[in-house]
């Protein structure tokens, strides 16, 4: 009996075991998903030791010299099980990596593509927002993750854009454009011009609640302004990752703009920000994941914001 139970319990949860000893990685997608261009689907969830960290989508784009990698994942490790993945599809150079922001789930695998010829690249304001607060995220998430996150390091882009520039893969061109605080101070897009796919990083969330670490306005603002953007599919950030453009845009502005309306409404009635960071919002939690995670973090941090703006 008891071996049987064990049995079911192993089949059912093969981490309860795997916190007794080494983990390993589920193994790594990646999906030519146009001509030359690979992505692969994070999970939706939060960074932990069972995923590596993996709830990022990440991309690469190959030209006729070279491939540009977009995000690297949530560890070293993750970092290099991407890489491993995306040798089995093409053996050319890798010469940029293109970080779309500062947070761990896209830059913590960085470290897994450091060589020679390879150029790091980001916002203008991601080498300062990696050095105050790369070491405080690798603490906080060795807490979470202990060691899948063993050998990551953080790297910091040496290229870096404060409006718009090319890079030139042979034959083949991305568009790298960095953004006005929105989601995060630190917001970079990447279009491939061959087959019109963009890499929008967090400034689309679908299905994934989105996150505003930068600033709500801001954010509706630049959603409203990449809807412009002229491509034909989008890789977002979080959640299905090849979607229709613009209209994959269409729940995350409607999150942001219930959102405002919300807060606003509060702070004319005169609500303290505790009070609506827990109604502010609500309305959209059936159409979202990880709701329960970051929407009343959303709310506060747009509380403060929307404050000063007066009644
Ligand atoms: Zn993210």
């Amino acid at each position: 009996m008891l071996r049987r139970i064990a049995h079911i319990v192993a089949v059912l949860a093969p981490s309860f075991f795997s916190a007794f000893g080494a983990i390993a990685q589920a193994p790594f997608a990646l999906k030519e998903i146009a001509s030359g261009v690979y992505a692969h689907q994070g999970e939706t969830s939060l960074m932990n030791r069972e995923n590596f960290g993996g709830i990022a989508n990440l991309g690469a784009v190959a030209g006729d010299d070279c491939v540009a990698v977009i995000d690297t994942g949530g560890s070293l490790e993750q970092g290099k099980a991407f890489l491993a993945a995306l040798r089995a599809k093409t053996q050319k150079p890798i010469c940029y990596v293109i970080n779309t922001h500062a947070h761990p789930d896209h830059v913590f695998g960085n470290g897994a593509f450091v060589g020679a010829g390879v150029v790091f690249a980001g916002h203008k304001n991601l080498p300062r927002a990696l050095s105050l607060r790369g070491e405080h995220y690798l603490a906080a998430f060795r807490q979470i993750m202990g060691d899948a996150l063993d050998g990551t390091t953080i790297v910091a882009p040496t290229l870096t854009i404060a409006d718009s520039t090319a890079i030139d893969l042979g034959g083949r061109r991305i568009v790298l454009q960095a953004w006005r605080t929105a989601h995060s101070e630190a917001d970079l897009t990447a279009l491939d011009e061959k087959t019109g796919t963009l890499f929008a990083g967090d400034l689309l969330f679908l299905q994934h609640v989105p996150v505003v670490d930068g600033s709500l306005l801001g954010f509706l603002d630049v959603a409203d302004r990449l809807a412009d953007i002229k491509a034909t599919r989008v890789v977002p950030g979080h959640g299905p990752m090849v979607a229709p453009w613009p209209k994959a845009l269409e729940d995350e502005r409607a999150y942001l703009t219930r959102l405002t309306a919300d807060l606003r409404a509060a702070i004319r009635k005169g609500e303290s920000v505790k009070e609506a960071a827990r109604t502010a919002g609500e309305e959209e939690r059936p159409k979202w994941k990880l709701f329960e995670d970051y929407n009343a973090r959303n709310a506060t941090a747009g509380f403060a914001e929307l404050e000063w703006e007066g009644p």
